[in-house]
């Protein structure tokens, strides 16, 4: 029996994109993690686990058959050449080398491409295009950060390690103390496990943060805010957190999904920004958002390079065009104008609303994926892939945008190639088939 320990790997499942894992591996499989969560754990685990898909295949007559790896390139090929308006969604769990080729594939067919921004901190994203950023990296919020809020998410439980290793537990350089040399504040709707470790907790009613924020920046310029609480925080608290965001030595505004994803969308994230360039006439303040999968802060990178657009890109003019809203996914689903789908490193059917899912399993859907999920369950095509930053190292960006390379810790399951190489399969498919058209 062979044993090794595999050091300094990168965990591959949320934005946090924790770098210091051990991987045992005994014969070839992975038999223990160290220092991971158990979502991290969970995942590396994953690469062996019963839910393996081992073989391409192809449905027919209704069922999916096992199939060769040229015969199912070769259909999905036809199915997204035939489609006159093929979707390319995913993206968020795979390198950036994946994410290039799928560029020049979209550009190939004039396809829409578009990732799991559109569903998540896409808000964030055009928040960000209206105001800018005050931004740092995850190390600078190590070492300085007196001040951490954690607004509209809950990192005790999607981000296990992000309050032991960048900002709330660990010592950093000037915060030599720690946990005492820090103040955190909680604001949500819901007094979570996070909440539960704050020294402020601010629990404001759903659907009211775009107010709260507007009364945090008129309190931190000492303008008077009318009755006695707003949505549902007194205004007493509201001055006294305002106050310690302003006496801060180095503050930082976490946001999720509680921002991006209720009442508000975009403009919640927007006057969260306006509230951090406030505070920087007091304090020095940055902002940034709690990515959930762990690459898809590199999928707006590479498009954003690539086309100009960070997501819901349509290629339909021959040219790149961004209009969130008529070319994100859910939408060109609802419309009914999506004639074929491309789903790679993700499972829209556990997560798009049921109006969406209902179109697309009337669809040819094209599924690339490691595992069985409920996408598979009604694909067409299924080509069975290695799973990024296990099976195959690349680069993925952490939710401050440092780039990381991942590690390849063990081989793939026979077959079983890299996102990049299937989708240059398809590429050269479809080149193959256009040039005999
Ligand atoms: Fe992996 Fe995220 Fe857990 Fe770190 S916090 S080990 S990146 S799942």
């Amino acid at each position: 029996m062979s044993q090794e320990v595999v050091t300094d790997v990168v965990c591959p499942f949320c934005g946090s994109l924790c770098d210091d894992g051990e991987i045992v591996v005994e014969d070839g499989k992975i038999v223990e993690t160290r220092n991971l969560c158990t979502i991290g754990t969970a995942k590396f685990l994953s690469a062996q686990n019963g839910h393996r898909i081992m073989k391409p295949m192809i449905r027919e007559n209704g069922e999916l058959k096992e199939t060769t790896f040229e015969n199912a390139v070769k259909k999905a090929a036809e199915i997204l050449l035939k489609a006159e308006r093929p979707l390319l969604y995913g993206w968020a769990s795979t390198e950036c080398d994946a994410h290039r080729v799928g560029c020049e594939l979209a550009e190939e067919l004039n396809a829409v491409i578009d990732d799991t921004s559109s569903v998540c901190h896409g808000p964030s994203t055009i928040a960000k295009q209206e105001v800018g950023l005050p931004a740092c990296t995850l190390g600078q919020v190590k070492n300085r950060a007196d001040v951490i809020v954690y607004w509209g998410c809950n990192p005790a439980h999607a981000h296990p390690r992000h309050m032991a290793r960048y900002t709330t537990f660990i010592r950093g350089f000037f915060r030599e103390q720690g946990k005492q040399d820090r103040t955190l504040v909680v604001i949500d709707v819901r007094n979570t496990d996070t909440a539960k470790l704050a020294d402020h907790f601010l629990q404001v009613k759903p659907g009211y943060d775009y107010e709260l924020f507007s009364a945090f920046r008129a309190a931190i310029k000492g303008q008077p805010i009318r009755g006695e609480d707003v949505g549902g925080v007194p205004v007493s608290k509201i001055q006294e957190v305002a106050e310690i965001m302003k006496n801060a030595g180095f503050g930082v505004i976490f946001f999720g999904l509680g921002l991006t994803m209720s009442r508000g969308k975009h403009r919640n994230v927007e006057n969260a920004i306006k509230l951090t360039i406030d505070l920087n006439k007091y304090a020095k303040f940055v902002i940034m958002a709690m990515r959930g999968h762990y690459n898809v802060a590199g999928f707006s990178i590479v498009t954003g390079w690539q086309t100009g657009y960070p997501f819901g890109i349509d290629f339909q003019r021959g040219y790149p065009y961004y209009n969130p809203g008529e070319t994100t996914s859910n939408e060109i689903l609802q419309r009914e104008e999506a004639d074929a789908v491309l789903v790679i490193a993700s499972d829209p059917v556990s997560h798009f609303p049921a109006s969406s899912i209902s179109y697309m399993a009337k669809l040819p859907v094209i599924v690339i994926e490691p595992h069985v999920t409920p996408t598979t369950e009604i694909a067409t095509v299924v080509i069975p892939s290695a799973i990024s930053g296990i099976e195959d190292e690349g680069t993925a960006y952490r939710m401050d945008h440092v780039p990381i390379r991942l590690r390849k810790v063990i081989e793939p399951p026979l077959g079983c190639l890299p996102d990049r190489k299937i989708l240059e399969a398809i590429l050269e498919e479809v080149r193959k088939l256009k040039s005999k058209a």
